[in-house]
C-alpha cells in the first residue's frame, strides 16, 4: 500500500549567530491510511519538532534542510506557504498538549466550535448550531446542549481536550497529529481520551500520529512505533514486536523503565544521564554516553538503519544482522 504520509531522510536546522544545529537528522517513517503511528522518547528528542516540520509550522530561526514530507504522494517541502496552509487546514489537523492554548478564553465553546464551521462550509446560523452539538455529542461530551454556552475556564481540562478535538475533527482531516494530547490529564480522564481517539479512527478512518514520551499510552493506542532519541529514528517497526523484543539499548532502557505493578516496592530503572542538548551533539551515534553497550567504533560512527526481521534499529550492534530478503527468513521458520 502506498502511505498516507512518508517522511524521508529528513533533516531540519537551527540557526544560530555561531553556527548551524542540525535537531534532526535523516528521520525517515511512514504513516499507512487507517494506522495510528507512535512516536516515543523523552523530551528533546524532536518528537514535536518533527510534528512541526510535517504541518509547516517550524520555530522561525528553524528550517528543513533536506528531505521530502509526502502526504498523499506530493511534496510539502518547498510548497507555497498558502498551499501549505490549506492542507494544513483541511487534510491534516493538529491537537496540542495544553488545550488552552488553542482555544479562545473570551469565547464560549458553542462560538468557537462555531467560528472554524464556519471557515469551512457556508450554513445557517441553526445549522451550525446544529451541527457544533452533534460534533460535542460525538467527543464525548455530555449535556451539550448547556456545555454550548460555557467558557473554556469552567470546563475541566479533559472536557477542553473534547472541544479541542472536536474542533480538529471539523475539516475531516485523513491526519490527525495529537503531541501529548493526554499528558496534562489524570489517568482516569487520559484513559477516556485514549478511547475517543481510538473510536475516531475507527468511525472517521482517519489516521493518526500519536506523540508520547509515556509507552503505557503508546502500547494502549498505537499499531506502529517510531522511537527517536536526540534527532534521529533508533528504532521502528510494531508495537507489540517492540514491546516483546526492544532491540536499540535506548528502546530497552526506555521499555525496563515502565512502571510495573507486578512489581511493586521496587526500585523503578532510569537510564542514566540525559538527553545531549542541540549544541553538545558530537559525531557518531548519539545515545553513546548512556549506552552500556558501547563500542569504539560508536563514538566515531553514526550507525545506520538496519532492517531486521520485525523491526529496524540503528545500532552497530546489529550491523551484520540485516534481513536482505525476508522470503528466505520465512522458508528457515
Ligand atoms: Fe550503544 Fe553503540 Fe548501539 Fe549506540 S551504536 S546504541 S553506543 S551499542
Ligand atoms: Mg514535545
Amino acid at each position: 500500500a502506498t502511505p498516507l504520509l512518508s517522511v524521508e531522510n529528513l533533516d531540519v536546522a537551527f540557526h544560530f549567530k555561531d553556527n548551524d544545529y542540525h535537531a534532526l537528522n535523516d528521520v525517515s517513517f511512514s504513516v499507512f491510511s487507517n494506522e495510528v503511528l507512535g512516536i516515543v522518547g523523552e523530551s528533546g528528542c524532536g518528537k514535536s519538532l518533527t510534528s512541526q516540520a510535517i504541518m509547516g509550522i517550524l520555530p522561525k530561526n528553524a528550517s528543513i534542510q533536506q528531505g521530502t514530507i509526502a502526504f498523499n504522494q506530493k511534496n510539502l517541502v518547498n510548497m507555497k506557504e498558502k498551499e501549505w496552509q490549506k492542507i494544513r487546514g483541511d487534510a491534516i489537523s493538529m491537537i496540542s498538549q495544553e488545550p488552552m492554548t488553542s482555544l479562545n478564553p473570551l469565547l464560549t465553546v458553542g462560538k468557537q466550535i462555531g467560528e472554524v464551521l464556519k471557515q469551512h462550509r457556508s450554513c445557517s446560523k441553526s445549522e451550525r448550531k446544529e451541527k457544533t452539538i452533534s460534533l460535542m455529542k460525538e467527543v464525548g461530551l455530555p449535556r451539550a446542549e448547556e456545555l454550548y454556552k460555557s467558557y473554556p475556564h469552567q470546563l475541566s481540562g479533559g472536557m477542553r481536550q473534547r472541544i479541542v478535538i472536536a474542533i480538529a475533527l471539523i475539516a475531516s482531516p485523513q491526519l490527525i497529529i495529537a503531541d501529548e494530547p493526554t499528558t496534562a490529564l489524570d489517568v482516569t480522564i487520559q484513559a477516556q481520551i485514549l478511547e475517543l481517539f481510538r473510536d475516531i479512527k475507527n468511525t472517521r478512518n482517519s489516521s493518526l500520529i500519536f506523540i508520547s514520551h509515556d509507552w503505557g499510552v503508546i502500547r494502549q493506542i498505537c499499531d506502529r512505533v517510531v522511537v527517536m532519541y536526540a534527532g534521529r529514528v533508533v528504532e521502528q517497526g510494531k508495537v507489540s514486536d517492540i514491546l516483546y523484543e526492544p532491540k536499540h539499548p535506548y528502546t530497552k532502557g526506555l521499555i525496563q523503565s515502565i512502571p510495573d505493578h507486578t512489581k511493586r516496592g521496587e526500585e523503578l530503572y532510569t537510564i542514566p544521564g540525559t538527553v545531549p542538548g542541540l549544541k553538545e551533539r558530537k559525531g557518531g551515534c548519539p545515545f553513546v554516553d548512556r549506552c552500556s553497550h558501547r563500542m569504539d567504533v560508536c563514538h566515531t560512527i553514526s550507525p545506520e538503519e538496519v532492517h531486521l526481521e520485525n523491526q529496524s534499529v540503528s545500532c552497530h550492534l546489529y550491523a551484520e544482522e540485516e534481513v536482505k530478503n525476508v522470503s528466505t527468513i520465512n522458508r528457515i521458520r
